[in-house]
């Protein structure tokens, strides 16, 4: 472990500074070969940070915690985090490490974050390490949910670590480097609130508040505008996902941020054919967290981040209870209001059309596309032809003809504007049988198809020829497809 300056970043560590309590200083292990397999080039400049230095030696080991730069504090962080349903009171980055805090030339304050550096202090049983395969995963999805403008935390590099990582197989060994607005969870504010310490817990409110929702400074209730800012993050996101058809698959409350970022991809993925019910985590027997129960978890948590913020609302329990529970109340109008004007605009609907409508429509596609096992991003694509006069792309996808016929005629006396729906519903989504056939390339070695499906991915909303095998739906032999947690 080598300590030298890094000629082209700083670290900042306000949050060790300002969060002790919550951090842990630790180093990662050490990565005698550590070799790059994908690097985020345009974010890698937003941060400061010169690609080619990233590519060199020094730059990979930098990207895997071997090369800190002079000031930097690396912390592992403590939270807690109800996991499917149960209390875990010190969970905590088993794996990780924050880095430090990169300021980027337009003033944002981003945490460089690794993901398979080691055993920490938080590691319990685990070995602290992470696979290619899944690391790769991580970069890819997030990746596309940005090109998508759904928030989330981005992707930086992947490296191979050349060690093996003991799973059901050996499996080649890798380091992700993330950026997130930050890495504070529920889970942060469930681990301040058990401590018992008020002090820390308004500390952490008060730094989530300055970084995040900073609007909430000024309000009579700082900490319940807090409350309020995080439910309006969550139920526009949680909405966002929906429309795009993305599970999380492991939505606990130490995978759902304050800032209203999508985090910790393990086991998620798209749906490929509409259905509600679908759950397509290993772990995830019970359908907590399927599709349609998205929403619900995100409330549920939301709710356990109410209790923890208790005391910082009132004086009175019975106060800060009521207060609680008026501001959870808005939870599911707000997110009905983004799903609803999300659907109008994949549907290419205008305005004037009235919502008790607009409903009725989208309930009975809804329930054609299930009844019809219709692939979700490529019928509404397809819409956008339909608009355009050219229903073909859609009609093939459908087997009850008269059904979409009768649907199809109903929504184009609304003349829906097809460009419009275009730039809505994207023609390029990281489809499974894509993702899992782009990373067992890579884990053999061959980083093309990995490459051909970000670049596809990262411009989500625009067609181009040659690329129509990343549009189409997954082939019919591919079913019940099951996803691992990002073991
Ligand atoms: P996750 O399911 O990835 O959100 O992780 C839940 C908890 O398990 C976190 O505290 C992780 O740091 C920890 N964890 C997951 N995998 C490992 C591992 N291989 N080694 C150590 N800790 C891990
Ligand atoms: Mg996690």
């Amino acid at each position: 472990m080598s300590v030298a300056p890094v000629p082209t970043v700083t670290l900042d560590d306000r949050f060790a500074r300002e969060l002790g309590e919550l951090a842990v200083a630790w180093q990662a292990a050490s990565v005698p070969d550590p070799k790059l397999l994908v690097l985020n080039e345009p974010l890698a400049t937003e941060l400061g940070l010169a690609p080619d230095w990233l590519r060199s030696p020094e730059g990979a080991r930098f990207l895997v915690g071997n090369l800190v730069p002079g000031g930097a504090t690396p912390v592992a962080q403590a939270y807690s985090g109800h996991q499917f349903g149960g209390f875990v009171p010190r969970l905590g980055d088993g794996r990780a490490l924050l880095l430090g805090e990169v300021v980027t030339a337009d003033g944002r304050r981003l945490d460089l974050h690794l993901k398979g550096s080691g055993r920490t202090p938080f590691a319990r049983g685990g070995d602290g390490l992470a696979a290619v395969g899944p690391m790769l995963r991580e970069y890819v999805i997030s990746e596309a949910m940005h090109a998508l403008g759904i928030p989330t935390t981005r992707s930086l590099a992947v490296v191979a670590t050349g060690r093996g990582v003991r799973r059901e197989t050996v499996l080649p060994g890798a380091v992700l480097a993330r950026v997130a607005s930050s890495h504070l969870r529920v889970g942060s504010f469930q681990y301040a609130a058990a401590t018992g310490d008020t002090g820390l817990l308004r500390r952490l409110a008060d730094h989530a508040i300055t970084r995040h929702h900073p609007g909430a400074a000024d309000a009579p209730h700082r900490y319940l505008a807090l409350f309020e800012a995080v439910i309006a993050a969550q139920s526009s996101l949680v909405a966002r996902w929906m429309l795009a058809g993305f599970v999380h698959g492991v939505m606990n409350t130490d995978n759902m941020t304050i800032s209203g970022e999508t985090i910790d991809y393990g086991p998620c993925a798209f749906l490929d054919a509409f259905d509600p019910a679908t759950v397509f985590s290993s772990i995830d027997a019970g359908g907590r967290y399927a599709y349609s129960n998205q929403p619900l978890a995100a409330e549920w948590n939301l709710a356990r981040l109410a209790e923890t913020l208790l005391p910082l609302f009132a004086e009175d329990e019975e106060q800060s209870i009521a207060l609680a529970m008026e501001a959870l109340g808005r939870f599911r109008e707000r997110y009905a209001a983004a799903w609803s004007a999300g659907m109008r605009a994949k549907l290419g609907l205008p305005d004037d059309v009235d919502d008790a409508e607009a409903t009725s429509l989208v309930e009975e596609l809804l329930a054609l596309l299930q009844a019809n096992h219709v692939d979700y991003t490529s019928f509404f694509r397809g819409l956008g032809s339909a608009a355009r006069g050219d229903a073909e792309a859609v009609r093939g996808l459908v087997l009850d003809l008269a059904a979409v016929d009768g649907w199809l005629r109903r929504w184009r006396a609304f003349a829906p504007d097809g460009r419009a729906m275009d730039r809505v519903n994207p023609v390029y989504i990281p489809r499974n049988h894509l993702v899992e056939e782009a990373l067992s390339a890579a884990v053999g070695g061959d980083l093309g198809p990995l490459g051909r499906l970000v670049d596809a991915v990262t411009a989500p909303f625009d067609e181009r020829p040659g690329l129509e095998r990343y549009a189409a739906p997954a082939p019919e032999d591919f079913g019940g497809y099951v996803t691992f947690c990002g073991t």
